[in-house]
Parts: C-alpha cells; sequence; structure tokens
C-alpha cells in the first residue's frame, strides 16, 4: 500500500460509507468500562485519524450519535439501521475515533497500546493464551 491510500469503511448493512486517509495517529485498545458497554466485548479497538483524513460517502444521515452525559468526551455513534458503530469526532481535539472492526481492509498502523488495563473485566483473557480454530470450534 502506498502511503497516500485510502481505507475504506462501512457498516453492516452497507447504507454507511466511509474513508479514512493514512498516516493514522495511533491505535488503541480500550479496556474502560464504558467501551466495554458499548461495544458489548472486552474491549474497543480504536484508530484515530486527524478530521482533514476523514470523509463521509454514502448514509451520513442515518448516524445517531449518543454523547454519555456527565461524561467528558465518551460518545457512540452507529447505524440506525443495523446498529454497527461508526466513526466519530472525538471531543476534545481534532481527531476522528474510527472503530477498527468497521474498516474494509487493515489500517496503516497496529494496535500500539492497551488502555484503561486496570478497569478490563474480570473475564478477559489473553487471546495468545486461547486455542485458535480457523471457524467455529467446539
Ligand atoms: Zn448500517
Ligand atoms: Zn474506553
Amino acid at each position: 500500500m502506498t502511503q497516500h491510500q485510502t481505507i475504506a469503511g462501512s457498516c453492516l448493512c452497507g447504507s454507511i460509507k466511509f474513508e479514512i486517509a493514512p498516516p493514522s495517529t495511533a491505535f488503541k485498545y480500550c479496556h474502560c468500562t464504558r467501551c466495554r458497554k458499548a461495544t458489548g466485548t472486552a474491549h474497543a479497538a480504536n484508530v484515530f485519524v486527524p478530521q482533514s483524513q476523514f470523509k463521509w460517502l454514502a448514509g451520513e444521515s442515518l448516524i445517531k450519535r449518543f454523547d454519555l452525559p456527565g461524561a467528558k468526551r465518551f460518545a457512540v455513534s452507529f447505524c440506525t439501521q443495523c446498529g454497527t458503530r461508526m466513526p466519530h469526532k472525538s471531543a476534545g481535539n481534532d481527531n476522528m475515533l474510527i472503530p477498527a472492526g468497521v474498516l474494509d481492509a487493515a489500517p496503516d498502523i497496529q494496535p500500539d497500546s492497551s488502555i484503561f488495563w486496570g478497569s478490563k473485566a474480570g473475564w478477559f483473557v489473553e487471546t495468545s493464551a486461547l486455542p485458535k480454530h480457523e471457524e467455529y470450534g467446539k
């Protein structure tokens, strides 16, 4: 991939499409309790890019944003048709937060850290410690 090739993203129903342009700023796994609630899983996987490197291509009007009352900057955006988490502008800085799982190709960077590690779920096990199956397993 060339340095300036864009990376596409979309929701599960395909109504919302966007693209990001490298270089990405950061890529973090967040184990905070809010991210666990909002994603329904052990941690969020968030890529950050400056707003100027982000573009909506379709379906922006289908997005609903929820800003958590009382939180300084926690928000989630999602497709109102299929519920897929969508990117949103971070409060307090110029970055767009991109849930990495909605990208249709690998971003230009890999995760650099796990944050809010002290808040991780009591049941969280490092994936490196688990047996691997190509599909469902037993
Ligand atoms: Zn959708
Ligand atoms: Zn978090």
